[in-house]
């Protein structure tokens, strides 16, 4: 059985108060969360500050992002040993905003993820089709590109270190979610995806997380689709009650 994950992703939100300010409040209501693993993805200069909050708990911290080098002349960049030496543990990976805004391609996921490995983070790597590709009929089409070009390299080993997190780009940050219908379609084409590279066995392993638009009210109906091993969940992760009746689905 694949233990469910819900990840926040807090984007460009909170500043190092606030985030002490919301563990403060949301880890007394997920300390009892057996089910499920937790994480918070929060903003690189706030990730000492959630590590701190998140001490002794069930909740691990995550970035946004990150740099393939280890060091070097790259301004503005901020590479995996440096999360590492925060306390880091996961990384998002592939964001539509980040291919939107800041010209993530396949190739840049890959090398992202790859380094994030290496240094010993988790990777979520997300994958999504945009509202014109799914309206066109391409979402297939979609997904099977950004898997071969963006996680397929990876080995075996590699691989089962990973967690995908399908992400309708039409659905992030809208209000509109996919069905959990819609969702699970998604998700069994892409294990179907990662059982023709990877294998079965490997395929029923893999964590598949949805998001796009995950509200306390609509996440029950996710979760109930066995496809769906979890969410990434942007604005509603940003409140601590509403995340945490997302965590306790
Ligand atoms: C996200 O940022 O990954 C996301 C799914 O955002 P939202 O939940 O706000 O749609």
């Amino acid at each position: 059985m694949r233990k469910p994950l819900m990840a926040g992703n807090w984007k460009m939100y909170k500043n190092a108060g606030e985030t002490t300010a919301f563990f403060e409040k949301f880890l007394p209501l997920v300390a009892g969360s057996a089910h499920a693993d937790v994480v918070i993805g929060a903003p690189f200069v706030n990730l000492p500050a959630a590590v701190a909050a998140t001490a002794g708990s069930k909740v691990e911290i995550g970035a946004q992002n990150l740099f393939w080098a280890k060091e070097g002349a790259y301004t503005g960049e901020i590479s995996g040993p440096m999360l590492v030496g925060v306390g880091c543990k996961w990384v998002i990976i592939g964001h539509s905003e980040r291919r939107q805004y800041f010209g993530e391609t396949e190739e840049t996921v890959l090398k992202r993820t790859l380094a994030a490995l290496e240094y010993g983070l988790k990777p979520i790597v997300c994958v999504g089709e945009r509202l014109e590709e799914r309206e066109s009929g391409s979402t297939e089409a979609v997904l099977k590109a950004q898997f071969d070009g963006g996680i397929a390299p990876l080995s075996d080993a590699q691989f089962g270190l990973i967690t995908i997190a399908y992400e309708p780009v039409w659905a992030i940050g809208t209000g509109k979610t996919a069905t959990p219908e819609m969702a699970a379609d998604a998700h069994r084409y892409l294990r179907s995806l990662v059982a023709g590279k990877y294998g079965a066995e490997a395929a029923a392993k893999t964590r598949i997380l949805y998001g796009g638009s995950v509200k306390p009210d609509n996440v029950k109906g996710l979760m109930a689709q066995p496809e769906i091993d979890g969410a990434l969940v942007g604005g509603a992760s940003l409140d601590a009650v509403g995340f945490a009746s997302i965590v306790n689905f």
